[in-house]
């Protein structure tokens, strides 16, 4: 996989399944393999929003969840963006209605870029993440 364009940084991910059933994060798993290696465009996850420049979210928020979400979204420094990953955040998905939901991800906390589908394909996540990356450096430029 090529990148057609070059940026000026790197971008940091922190993930935050708020009650997916863990088909969007086997992708997301599948997406930082050798095989697609995205680390080697800076992309990387890390492991405390503190230290990231993208929330990347699955899941469709659980009532349990909604206020943790919340916070996590806080602690992301600015400028921040969120992506939404998987139909469940999105809509609902086949969670849709459910009594304990608070989502879909967009009623709790701003999204900035969705990835459709149940699940997405890395190549739909990493495609993603590069439009999340041209927006952050948009937004910094803007600064
Ligand atoms: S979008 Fe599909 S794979 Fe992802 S969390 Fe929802 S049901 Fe699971």
């Amino acid at each position: 996989m090529k990148l057609t364009k070059s940026f000026n940084r790197s971008l940091w991910v922190f993930h935050l399944n708020t009650g997916s059933c863990n088909g969007c994060e086997i992708e997301i798993v599948a997406t930082i393999t050798p095989h697609y290696d995205p680390e080697r465009f800076g992309i990387k996850l890390v492991g405390s929003p503190k230290h990231a420049d993208v929330l990347l979210v699955t899941g469709p928020v659980t009532k349990m969840m909604a206020p943790k979400v919340r916070r996590v979204y806080e602690q992301v420094p600015d400028p921040k963006l969120v992506m939404c990953i998987g139909s469940c955040g999105q809509s609902g998905g086949v969670f849709y209605d459910s009594y304990n939901l608070d989502g879909p991800i967009d009623q709790v906390i701003p999204v900035d870029v969705y990835v459709p589908g149940c699940p997405p394909r890395p190549e739909a996540i990493i495609y993603g993440v590069v439009k999340a990356w041209e927006k952050l450096e948009r937004l910094e430029a803007a600064q």
